[in-house]
Formats: structure tokens, sequence, C-alpha cells
């Protein structure tokens, strides 16, 4: 049934719908979905089912996530400090006329008929690393807990990545290079030897900011995976974003938190977290891994505490994990 607002109250008054609907409707369709638009669009509002071609996203948190295009995914994965509270993985699906699904660990809201897609299809997430403020790990991760979980993308080539040099305090590009290729070739841990097809190419240097937001939410694709610094909320030490379409990773970009403090070295004392093992933990993300527990001291729990060295090296299930994706 084809009726607008303008043709029911031409209905109420007894004028003729056909006339009223070829002169004064003119394109809109009955069967037109809503649309949402601006730049504080609300998960409520995603319920209505309406579609969203442009916009942000705006989470009851606060975290912020430019609308992808329709048949995109973008996944914000944070790391936490110990201690500062998890706040969750994160997955905007644009739907395109299904609507938009947001996943929020592992609670759905939105539209549900992009909702119902996507558990049929189980897609991506963003992820945050959160920070501990409890007694450092020194030991290795763990090699007597076999989880993992994959976030439902993975990259059919090798992941091409710029840095960004501002707001660094040394030249670290090196140390977040290696904690990528944890995942990377030939790999070794915990008596295992995997050979992973997992693979980055450090590109160089640019001035293309990063879209990951201060907020912890996902900016929009540029189509170049860019790893830089910036401000991000207390406790939050990293966030990761993924960009893909159909399970396909095509893009990634990392913030890591100026607000931190970070021990960049071989060795690591003081307060400060270690980049190197909290990149590690993001690269996985990056490749395609998810959270484990907290307690299960894999690189892929969801939060590290000062110096933990132990980050750097993949336990047991980040080794099943990276094998079973590459
Ligand atoms: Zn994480």
């Amino acid at each position: 049934m084809r009726m607008s607002s303008v043709t029911a109250g031409a209905v109420a008054l007894g004028i003729a719908v056909t006339a009223v609907v070829v002169t004064s409707v003119g394109g809109a369709s009955a069967d037109a979905v809503p649309t949402c638009r601006g730049d504080r669009i609300t998960v409520a509002e995603l319920a209505g089912g309406c579609t969203v071609s442009s916009g942000t996203v705006v989470l009851p948190d606060g975290r912020r996530f430019v609308v992808p295009r329709a048949g995109t995914t973008v996944s914000a994965l944070p790391v936490a400090s110990t201690g500062a509270g998890d706040p969750g993985d994160v997955s905007v699906t644009n739907a395109g006329r299904a609507g938009l699904a947001v996943r929020i660990d592992h609670a759905w809201s939105g539209s549900p008929a992009a909702i119902r897609l996507q558990q049929a299809a189980a897609r991506p997430v963003a992820s945050p690393h959160a920070a501990t403020s409890a007694v450092a790990v020194k030991a290795a991760s763990s090699c007597g807990n076999k989880t993992y979980t994959k976030l439902g993308f993975r990259w059919t080539a090798p992941v091409s990545w710029s840095y960004n040099t501002s707001g660094q305090k040394a030249a670290v590009a090196p140390v977040i290079r290696a904690g990528a290729d944890a995942w990377t070739g030939a790999i070794s841990a915990c008596g295992k030897s995997v050979t992973s097809a997992a693979a980055e190419r450090l590109v160089g240097n640019t001035t293309e900011p990063i879209a990951v937001s201060a907020t912890g939410g996902c900016g929009a694709s540029s189509g170049t995976s860019v790893i830089g610094w910036g401000p991000l909320k207390t406790g939050t030490l990293a966030v990761t974003c993924v960009w893909s379409r159909s399970g396909v990773a095509i893009e990634v970009d990392q913030r890591y938190s100026t607000t931190a403090a970070w021990s960049a070295s071989s060795t690591c004392a003081g307060a400060r977290y270690d980049l190197r093992g909290v990149a590690t933990h993001e690269w996985g993300h990056a490749f395609g891994l998810g959270h484990t527990a907290q307690n299960s001291g894999l690189v892929m729990k969801p939060a590290s505490t000062t110096c933990e060295v132990g980050q750097r090296t993949l336990g047991l299930g980040d080794l099943m994990g990276i094998d079973a994706l590459y």
C-alpha cells in the first residue's frame, strides 16, 4: 500500500487518493525505508530500521563511529589497563536497506533485520585495549590455555600500513612492527611451531590522520591503513579499528594512547606499559583475533598490566588462533 502522511491526510479529507499520490507525493514510495542521518545517530534510532548512507552513530558510552558504506563492517577493538574496566569490542555493520546492526561484545542492537543478517554471518568488531593497575606480570603468555576467538574477518593479502609520527615520544614504529611480526611467518611458542600466512608491510611515514577517534570509536575509512598516536580515555591503552567486507579485511587503523606512560625499550621498568606487548595484542586484533578471558593469561586477554613483557610472546591459544586463521 503506497501511502504517505500526505495521502493519509488526503484520505481523511475524502480527496481522491490516486490524484494526490500522483501529483503531490512524487517519488516517495511507501515501501521506502526511513533514513537516519546526522552526526548523532543513536542506537535507539537505528532500532527503527532506518537506512543510513552517511553520518555518525554515537553509542551510549560516547564512542562515535562514522557509518561505513553499505556492505561494510567497522570493528573497534580496545585494550584496557587492568582494573580500568573493558569498554568492550564494538562492531557497526551497514547492511544497506536492512539498516545498521551494532554489536557490543555479545549484545546486539540496532535494526532487527540487520541484526538477523549479522547473527547469521557472525561479523567482526572494534577493539580497545585496557590497562590494569595490578602488580606487573612478567611471566610469558600461558601455555596451558587453548582458547581463542575469531572476529569474523581475515586478510587475503599482506597488511600494508603507514605510520603517523605525530604525538610519538620516540621513533617507535619498529617496536609496533615487532608486535605485528609475533603473528607472521614461522612462529614457535609453548613447544609448538606453525607457519602463519599473516603478513604485514610498513610502507613508510604518513601525515594522513588515523581513523580512530579519541572516544575509542572509528572514523571514516580512507582505504589506507594508518597507525599512530593520540589521546584516549584514561584506562584505554590502544584501539584498533578494522574495516571488512564479507569477511575480508580491507583497512586497519590503530591509535596508541598519548595519555598512558609507555616503555619502548627491550627491558621495561616502572609504571609504564610495554609498547611491544600491547602492540602484539593490537595486531592480534588486526589479523582477526578477538579477546579471550582475562584469566587466560594469553596475549589476547582484554587488559594489560604495566611492564607486562610476557605479552610479546604468543601463548598456546594465541598460536592456535593465528594458525586457524592463516
Ligand atoms: Zn583488545
